[in-house]
């Protein structure tokens, strides 16, 4: 049905937690639109139809469908729409950077903002949770098993394709808790647990089987999985969880931490809870060095911990943070400290072994490097010191060597990641697939799950063939 454009030049602002409120606890900041602020948002899509929202889309939700939907406060219609393309529409409403994707491509954001597509993939998701209660069928089996490596957002997205296709699938995943990134990594602020939860029990209830626990290449192989125990085929998604370092002086010191180290222990071993168990240093002066979501992510966990002061130390400008751009301006919000243009050299430590500062250098933009983005240099005689007693370094992550050296024949690049030919996910061993993260290193949770669903679809074809 034809509705009127609202031609607010503006998206409805998100209704959210106070800064100086939410740097102190660990609920979800932002709040969510109401149906009436939904429905106004939806009305500000122009239905374009080259959809030029959906280009860029990587699993290609059929955007103004799903937005046409809301406007007509369809808000059941709109979830079919969107569940028809994505498993996980309540966290990819949350944690997906739109900015560069569906709504970088939207037309309203020529003379104005964009649609607030994420808003609104967000609300129409939570609405389906909060007002429908149905059961999903399972499929009639075919007969066939597929085991998935890693229970992340990719090997939970390939699972629930092909359990809607009737194999057996069983997950294996290393961690007690099945959601990879999203409960180890992704603090409760942003994406609370009991959506991702409330996902997996989907899948369960599709019949996946999850067995946590479960290492592979410790407790089983990849081999052993295919022969003794009669998988027809394997989709490897084990994520990119190693974290790297800067391999400067100092970085064994007490009082450094890797980020992925210091939000497992606040997220998935709940450190942030009164009366945990889970040790987790109580810091006054904590550097973060990174520019990522995850530098965000631990800088403002540092905060709600109680950190007097927090820093982003970052080597470039603000301009070239990598964060997404609405994590960037929450964390500035809740006083972030940001010192850019800044590469640490060294770890200082005092006569117990404990961080009490850094060395830093300042640095200054060159020419472009081979990313497009200036290259820092430094600036000569710039040395400082900074005095922090924590150093949480979030420098990037590389898949763990764990999969491919249990696995003969698998092939891998240089930086550890699997490779596979590129269309299909297909790895150099028949039946064989990879994806999300182990494939990319560290990207995006919906890069990863569009290789979860591009790898469903050609196991299903592989399998069917055979
Ligand atoms: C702190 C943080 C914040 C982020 N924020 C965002 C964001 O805002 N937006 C966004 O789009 N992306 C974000 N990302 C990136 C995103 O989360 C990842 O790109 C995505 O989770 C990758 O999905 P995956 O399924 O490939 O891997 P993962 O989510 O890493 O899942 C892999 C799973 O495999 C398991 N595993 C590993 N090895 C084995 C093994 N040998 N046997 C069995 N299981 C194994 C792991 O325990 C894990 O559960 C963030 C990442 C981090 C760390």
């Amino acid at each position: 049905m034809a509705h009127q454009i609202n031609m607010d030049p503006c998206k409805c602002p998100m209704p959210s937690q106070e800064p100086q409120v939410r740097n102190h606890n660990f609920d979800e900041v932002a709040l969510g639109y109401t149906a009436e602020m939904a429905v106004s948002e939806a009305k500000r899509c122009l239905n374009c139809k080259n959809k030029p929202c959906q280009t860029g889309c990587p699993v290609g939700i059929d955007i103004p469908a799903f937005i046409g939907k809301v406007a007509e406060e369809d808000f059941e219609g709109a979830y079919q729409v969107l569940s028809a393309s994505s498993a996980l529409p309540a966290v990819c409403g949350r944690v997906c950077p739109q900015e560069n994707q569906c709504e970088g491509k939207c037309v309203r954001g020529i003379k104005g903002e964009s649609v607030g597509i994420g808003r609104l993939e967000r609300f129409v998701a939570d609405w389906h949770r909060e007002h429908v209660t149905d059961t999903p069928v399972k499929p009639q089996p075919n007969g066939y098993k597929v085991a998935i490596i890693g229970a992340g957002p990719s090997g939970l997205t390939a699972a629930g394709d092909l359990a809607k296709l009737g194999y057996a699938v069983t997950i294996y995943e290393a961690l007690h808790l099945a959601g990879g990134v999203l409960v180890y990594g992704i603090p409760e602020f942003r994406l609370p647990k009991a959506i991702v939860q409330q996902e997996i029990d989907g899948l369960k209830a599709l019949g996946v089987d999850i067995e946590t626990n479960m290492v592979i290449g410790k407790v089983l192989t990849i081999d052993e999985l295919m022969g003794e125990y009669g998988f027809e085929a394997v989709y490897i998604a084990s994520g990119a969880g190693l974290p790297r370092f800067m391999g400067i002086p100092g970085e064994s010191l007490k009082g450094v931490y890797s980020a992925n180290e210091y939000l497992t222990r606040i997220n998935l071993m709940k450190a942030y809870q009164p009366g945990s168990k889970t040790p987790i240093m109580h810091s006054h002066k904590v550097a973060v060095v990174g520019g990522g979501n995850v530098a965000m992510d631990a800088a403002r966990c540092a905060k709600r911990l109680g950190a007097e002061e927090v820093y982003i130390v970052y080597r470039r400008g603000m301009e070239e943070l990598p964060a997404r751009k609405e994590e960037v301006e929450h964390a500035q919000e809740e006083g972030i400290i940001f010192k850019t243009l800044t590469n640490p050299v060294e770890v200082l430590g005092d006569e117990d072994g404990r961080v009490r500062g850094m060395a830093c250098i300042e640095m200054e933009l060159g020419e472009p490097d081979a990313s497009g983005r200036r290259r820092p240099v430094e600036k000569p005689d710039s040395r400082f010191e900074l005095e922090v007693d924590t150093m949480i370094m979030s420098i990037g992550t590389s898949p763990n060597p764990l999969i491919r050296s249990t696995t003969p024949g698998l092939e891998t690049n240089r930086h550890g990641c699997i490779v596979t030919n590129g269309d299909d996910g297909l790895t150099s061993r028949e039946g064989v697939y990879a994806g999300g993260d182990a494939v990319t290193g560290a990207a995006t949770v919906i890069l990863a799950m569009g290789a979860g669903k591009q790898a469903a679809a050609a196991i299903h074809a592989y399998i069917q063939n055979k």
